[in-house]
C-alpha cells in the first residue's frame, strides 16, 4: 500500500505552467506512477521509455499485460521519435491534435515490449488537457497511460472515482476537475497502404475521420462481438470493459415499450433516462431514474455514462438498465462502451 498524495490542478483557476509539475514530473522519470487528468478520461501514468514502469501500471490496475498501453506526447511532432510516421499521420495529427485521438503506427525500438505488449506498433495520442500537457512536457519523456480504473470497470471521469479505485496503488494522484468527454479517445490505425482502420470510436466521429481519409474502415468488433476466429485488432476488444458491479442490460425498444418492460419487474433496480423519456419512465415502482441527458444533445450523454454507472453501483440496486443508443456519430462510441458495460446482454422489446 503507497502512500498516495492528492494535489490539486483545477485548470481555470490559474495558469497551469511546466514548471508547477516539476514535482509529479520527477516521479515519473524516477519510474513512478502519477494519476492524471485527461479531456477524454483519467490516465495512469508511468514513464513509456522504463520497461519496469509499464509492468506496475498493470499491476496497478490488475489489467492482463498483454493489452497494449497509449504513450502520450506533449506535441505532436514527437511521435517522430517513437514511431515511423506517414503523411496520413501528419493529416490527422494537425487536424485533431492536440485532442481526443490515438493514432497506430509501427513502433521505434526505443518503445519496450511491455508498452506494446509485444506488438510492432504503438498507440501515440496528444491530450489537450492542459494539466496532462504540462505533465508531459515536464517530464520530458512520453507517459505511457491507460485509463485510471482498476481492470474492467468503468473509466474515471472525475477525481473521487479515481480515489475510490486507485488510493494506495499509485505515488500521485492529479486533481483536475471533471474530464469534458468522459469517453476514451478514438483508436485509429494507419495501415500500410494509407487507409484508416476505427478500432474505438470516440468523440472523433467517423465522418471526422473520412473527411481526413476516406478510405476508413471500421472495425467489426466496434459494433458487437469478435465473431468466431477472427483475429483481434486492438487487444483491448477482447476483454470484458467498462462494466459496473451491478447486472446491467440495454434495452432495445422505444420509451412505452422500455415503461412495459420495467413496469412487470420487481425490487429495486434503475435506469439510465434519457429527458425524452422521463414522463414515460417516471412513477414506475421500484424503479430509481438517473437521468443521463437529452437524446438529442450526445456529448452529455458521453460526459455522463461512465460517471452514472459508477454512481449507479453505490445505489445498491438490484440490476440496471438503459435503452440502447443510436449507433451515429458520437452515438457509435456511445453504443459501444454500453454493450461491453453490459457484456452484450440488449434485452429485444
Ligand atoms: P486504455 O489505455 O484503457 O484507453 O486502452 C488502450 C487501448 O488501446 C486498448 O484497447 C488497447 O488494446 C489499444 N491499443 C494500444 N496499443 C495498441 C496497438 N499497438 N495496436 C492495437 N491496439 C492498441
Ligand atoms: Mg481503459
Amino acid at each position: 500500500m503507497k502512500n498516495t498524495e492528492i494535489l490539486e490542478f483545477i485548470p481555470g483557476q490559474k495558469e497551469i505552467e511546466p514548471e508547477m509539475l516539476a514535482h509529479p514530473a520527477e516521479v515519473i522519470r524516477a519510474g513512478g506512477l502519477v494519476i492524471f487528468p485527461t479531456e477524454t478520461v483519467y490516465g495512469l501514468g508511468g514513464n513509456a521509455l522504463d520497461p519496469e514502469a509499464a509492468g506496475k501500471i498493470y499491476a496497478a490496475k490488475g489489467r492482463p499485460s498483454d493489452n497494449p498501453l497509449i504513450i502520450h506526447i506533449a506535441f505532436f511532432e514527437e511521435a517522430e521519435r517513437y514511431t515511423y510516421t506517414t503523411p496520413l499521420y501528419y493529416r490527422l495529427a494537425e487536424t485533431f491534435m492536440p485532442g481526443p485521438l490515438t493514432v497506430i503506427l509501427p513502433a521505434r525500438p526505443c518503445i519496450p515490449g511491455t508498452v506494446t505488449a509485444g506488438l510492432p506498433t504503438v498507440a501515440v495520442r496528444c491530450p489537450s488537457h492542459p494539466v496532462a500537457h504540462a505533465l508531459i512536457a515536464a517530464a520530458g519523456v512520453p507517459i505511457a497511460a491507460p485509463s485510471a480504473n482498476l481492470s474492467g470497470s468503468p473509466s474515471p471521469t472525475c477525481c473521487a472515482h479515481v480515489i475510490d479505485d486507485m488510493r494506495g496503488r499509485v505515488d500521485i494522484i492529479l486533481n483536475g476537475g471533471d474530464c469534458d468527454i468522459g469517453l476514451e479517445s478514438t483508436i485509429v490505425k494507419i495501415e500500410e497502404d494509407e487507409s484508416l482502420t476505427l478500432l474505438r470510436p470516440g468523440a472523433i466521429t467517423p465522418a471526422d475521420l473520412s473527411a481526413v481519409c476516406p478510405r476508413l474502415t471500421v472495425a467489426p468488433a466496434v459494433l458487437g462481438t469478435l465473431a468466431p476466429g477472427e483475429r483481434v485488432l486492438s487487444p483491448g476488444m477482447k476483454y470484458k470493459h467498462y462494466a459496473p458491479a451491478v447486472p446491467f442490460s440495454l434495452l432495445d425498444g422505444d420509451a412505452s415499450q422500455c415503461a412495459a418492460y420495467l413496469s412487470a419487474q420487481t425490487g429495486e433496480f434503475g435506469v439510465l433516462c434519457y429527458d425524452e423519456d422521463a414522463g414515460a419512465l417516471s412513477g414506475i415502482p421500484g424503479c430509481h431514474l438517473f437521468p443521463i441527458g437529452a437524446k438529442s444533445h450526445p456529448e452529455t450523454l458521453a460526459h455522463r455514462l461512465f460517471y452514472l454507472l459508477r454512481e449507479a453501483d453505490k445505489a445498491g440496486l438490484s440490476a440496471l438498465y438503459a435503452p440502447l443508443p443510436n449507433p451515429d456519430g458520437l452515438g457509435l462510441a456511445l453504443y459501444n462502451r454500453m454493450i461491453r458495460a453490459a457484456a452484450h446482454h440488449i434485452i429485444k422489446l
